[in-house]
């Protein structure tokens, strides 16, 4: 499941109240998310995890930035 905004089109994969747009209408999508890069840090400044992934993955055709937990 992804939250696609209304106006521009970018996806989030979790609900948000606004769009990076300004915009703050969203619709949800169900789709596959399928993973074209992912990154591991292995050092993380203090306050964050020991490490973190993320993912740039396209789910329906819209591109998203995913953490993985
Ligand atoms: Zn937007």
């Amino acid at each position: 499941m992804i939250y696609v905004c209304n106006s521009c089109g970018k996806g989030y994969f979790e609900p948000r109240g606004l769009c990076s747009c300004g915009s703050d209408g969203f619709r949800e999508e169900k789709g596959d998310s399928v993973k074209v890069y992912c990154v591991k840090l292995y050092v993380t400044p203090s306050g964050f995890p020991d490490q973190l992934e993320f993912c740039l993955s396209v789910v329906n055709g819209v591109k998203v930035l995913e953490q993985r937990k």
